[in-house]
């Protein structure tokens, strides 16, 4: 009998030290209510020359290929990997080619499945410096939503940007154009891509959208807040390119201008015109905004 105790014994150690070790790795996230289309699929496609549209049918990821590896821009949501995978492969390129992985700002719908897809793919992870932080506790340090747990995945960038940082990749030269404010860290990218018939500027803008919750006279986790939107709004009227994208597919008209099986064609996306517009909508937003108590 006493053997049989010992091993009963040490089978529950064992036990306890697995059922601890399991709540340690476990992530405990909290609760998103997200929008059936963040994980409604969408056809992945060319947009111009090396630069694909691999997100959902509304959470915008970007990927840009180079002969050195590739360029994801934003993960989408916890649950958006496979399917970002899945459409990577579908264009006939490799998922473990990416190389870098960037994102436009630190929300559980752009940066949910940055930790899976770095860590199937090894890639480097390039995040503005202001919202390193929130990356790494999975978004518990938000201005706005933290404070609650991680909302995602926390993981820790391999390389910080600052104010108007290039990366250069693969014959890429990427322009990181930070525009504070939606989160601290939040930027945009400006960049050139090509195809046999010529060059086109390309913007994927982080919209300065206000979360219902934000007070622009300060938030404790953001006093400057107000005036960083004032900054980026004003940053943003000035900027020049050819093709106009951003964070969320709804935001640039994705599907207003484009069907899948569309044909190639990157005029679908010219819109100096829809850009300036919504970004004369936000302005009016945070006017209004400005006047809430
Ligand atoms: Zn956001």
């Amino acid at each position: 009998m006493p053997n049989l105790k010992n091993s009963l014994k040490s089978l529950l150690l064992i036990f306890n030290l697995v059922l601890v070790d399991s709540i340690l790795n476990a992530q405990e996230l909290v609760k998103t209510n997200n929008p059936a289309e963040w994980s409604q699929d969408y056809q992945p496609f060319r947009i111009a020359g090396n630069l694909y549209y691999v997100g959902t049918y509304d959470l915008a990821c970007y990927l840009i290929t180079t002969p050195n590896g590739n360029i994801l821009i934003n993960t989408g949501a916890q649950d958006s990997g496979p399917m970002i995978r899945a459409h990577i492969e579908a264009l006939g390129f490799k998922f473990s080619d990416i190389k870098i992985l960037l994102a436009t700002h630190a929300h559980f719908d752009h940066v949910g499945a940055m930790a899976d897809i770095q860590k199937m793919t090894g890639a480097r992870i390039m995040i503005n410096e202001e919202d390193a932080q929130v990356l790494a506790d999975g978004g518990n340090s938000d201005y706005v939503m933290g404070g609650k747990g991680p909302m995602f995945k926390p993981v820790k960038a391999d390389c910080l940007f600052h104010e108007k940082d290039t990366v250069n990749f693969g014959g890429m030269q990427i322009i990181v154009l930070h525009h504070p404010g939606h989160t601290k860290g939040a930027n945009s990218f400006l960049f050139n891509v090509k195809d046999e018939h010529r060059v086109y500027r390309v913007l994927i803008a982080n919209m300065p959208s206000i979360l219902d919750e934000t007070k622009l006279s300060g938030m404790p986790g953001y006093p400057n807040v107000g005036k960083d939107y004032a900054y980026t709004l004003n940053a943003m009227k000035d900027l020049k390119f050819d093709l106009w994208l951003s964070s969320h597919a709804s935001q640039f008209g994705l599907h207003e201008k484009h069907k899948p099986d569309d044909h190639y064609r990157p005029e679908q996306f010219i819109d100096q015109k829809g850009y300036d517009a919504e970004l004369a909508d936000l302005q009016k937003e945070y006017l209004e905004k400005l006047t809430e108590k």
